[in-house]
């Protein structure tokens, strides 16, 4: 039996930062993982896959919809959907090969298999070598998440697809139905859009987005309807049938049927912690009401030396949540002072306007009786976004109206997960409202909408009435 003083099941962001920053406190560190490559859910399948669709079918819309309103002559433009996918491909491949490149500087020892606890103190891995022992004084479970699936329309990955799927049609399906208008089904179904698909959104809340304060979501809805989408909220989805060879999504809004046809159904309906196949019952670690593996404040399972980070625990879904807690538990597990502010994790949907948020939105703040000022500065008053064809979105500043400090924040607009972190960062750091607008910005920046939010908090904005 290998042993060890920390051994990671799991190298999605979660689990290979976790063993990155073991190996730097000098632990002796297994990584294992089932997929071939390194980087989990996030970069092989998630995030930067996703990102990079994004980022390519953005700039088709550029050269094929606006480039002739800046002076730039271009021919017919068409999408080689193959040119895009290697194109994406090939970034996935360039970051797994870094991370893998990290792990052996590093000297993390990574193993290729799934895991499996035997008892508390030893697991086995199953991998194309056959099986391995592994024993180690601290094991770290970040086993991440998987679709949800609808029970009566499983995922078969041609018709009733999940995100797994939607990052890499060979073809654009002439028509697609969003089952969900969460991040995935409104970042994907923009990429599908921008390509040519007629992309409905069915939503079963009042909105998309639905994290998101009341007057985000109106400009969200109007900016992505704008662009194509149809979206369907307060919908309930009921059902699939077959008509003459087609898919028809069957679904219930306001007590009426509604039928909508689609050559493919993508489901993104949120996903679920996964632990399959992991043994737990032998190691001593219970999950709780929600099947997620149930933690302490520290991260620490019910069984010791047994810790659980990320998707597989309460918690966001994100990943630079997940990052951080693998931080944290590293640093707990050297005995040094680790920490997680759970309550500062910012969010975006990397849409065109992106849609960004941390901390209480107005809209709980106010339901939760508490005391805040909003400042509230919009595109259409700040130069660059006007120079650069920008002015869809605002930027919103939650203050407590007794003390000013920052509660959180929300953006729509270009760039708004850029734009999110300097909030946080005051916010981090106990800042008020009026530490953000009397802090100098670079004119001209899109930043100049987040100063000018700070000082809409106290009516002080310059370029707004
Ligand atoms: P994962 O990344 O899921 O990694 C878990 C790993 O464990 C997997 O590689 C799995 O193969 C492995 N594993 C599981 N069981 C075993 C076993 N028994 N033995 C060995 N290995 C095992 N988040 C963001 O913050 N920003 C985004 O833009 C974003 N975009 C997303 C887009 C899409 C389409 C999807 C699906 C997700 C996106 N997410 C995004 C969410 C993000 O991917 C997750 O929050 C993140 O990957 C969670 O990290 P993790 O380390 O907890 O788990
Ligand atoms: P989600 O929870 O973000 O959204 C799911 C949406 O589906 C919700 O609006 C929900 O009300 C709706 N829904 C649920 N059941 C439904 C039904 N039966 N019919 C119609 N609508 C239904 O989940 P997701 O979009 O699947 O994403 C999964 C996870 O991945 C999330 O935790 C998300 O944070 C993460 N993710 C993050 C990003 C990002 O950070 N940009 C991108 C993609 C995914």
């Amino acid at each position: 039996m290998d042993t060890y003083d920390v051994a990671v099941v799991g190298a999605g962001p979660g689990g290979y930062v976790c063993a990155f920053r073991a190996a730097q406190l000098g632990l002796k560190v297994a990584l294992i993982e089932k997929r071939p490559t390194l980087g989990g859910t996030c970069l092989n399948v998630g995030c930067i896959p996703s990102k990079a669709l994004l980022h390519s079918s953005e700039q088709l819309v550029f050269t094929r919809d606006h480039a002739a309103d800046h002076g730039i002559k271009t021919g017919p433009v068409t999408a080689d959907i193959a040119g895009l996918m290697r194109r994406k491909d090939a970034v996935v491949t360039k970051l797994v090969g870094g991370v893998a490149a990290l792990a052996k500087a590093r000297k993390v020892t990574v193993i290729t298999g799934s895991a499996s606890f035997t008892s508390a103190t030893s697991l086995t891995v199953t991998g194309a070598a056959g099986q391995t022992v592994i024993g180690a004084k601290n094991f770290v479970i970040a086993t991440g998440s998987a679709p949800v699936e609808l029970p009566f329309m499983k995922f078969d990955g041609k018709t009733v697809v999940s995100s797994d799927d939607a990052i890499a049609f060979a073809s654009v399906p002439t028509s697609l139905v969003v089952v969900g208008g969460g991040a995935i089904g409104l970042e994907l179904g923009s990429v599908w859009s921008r390509l040519g698909s007629a992309v409905t959104v069915v939503e079963f809340l009042p909105k998309i987005a639905a994290s998101y304060d009341d007057d985000i979501v109106r400009t969200f809805t109007r900016v992505l309807q704008k662009q194509g989408l149809r979206i369907e909220t307060g919908t309930k989805v009921t059902g699939l049938k077959t008509d003459g060879g087609k898919s028809v999504l069957l679904a219930e809004k306001d007590g009426k049927g509604l039928e909508f046809p689609g050559e493919k159904i993508l489901v993104a309906v949120g996903r679920r912690p996964f632990t399959d196949g992991l043994g737990l019952d032998k190691a001593g670690v219970v999950l709780d009401e929600k099947r997620r593996v149930k933690v302490d404040a520290r991260l620490r399972t019910s069984s010791p030396g047994i810790w659980a980070i990320g998707d597989v625990v309460a918690g966001p879904m994100l990943a630079h949540k997940a990052e951080e807690d693998g931080v944290a538990v590293a640093e707990w597990i050297a005995g040094k002072a680790g920490h997680v502010n759970w309550d500062l994790v910012p969010a975006i949907v990397y849409t065109d306007p992106e849609v960004a948020s941390f901390g209480i939105g107005e809209d709980a703040a106010k339901a939760k009786g508490l005391s805040v000022n909003v400042g509230r500065f919009n595109f259409a008053a700040n130069g660059r976004a006007i120079a650069s064809d920008a002015t869809d979105g605002f930027v919103k500043v939650i203050a407590d109206a007794k003390t000013d400090r920052i509660l959180g924040a929300q953006i729509i607009g270009k760039g708004a997960g850029e734009l999110i972190s300097e909030v946080v960062t005051h916010m981090e750091y106990g800042g008020s409202a009026e530490d953000l607008g009397r802090t100098i910005h670079a004119h001209p920046t899109f930043s100049e909408a987040v100063k000018e939010a700070g000082l809409a908090v106290s009516k002080s904005a310059i370029h707004a009435i």
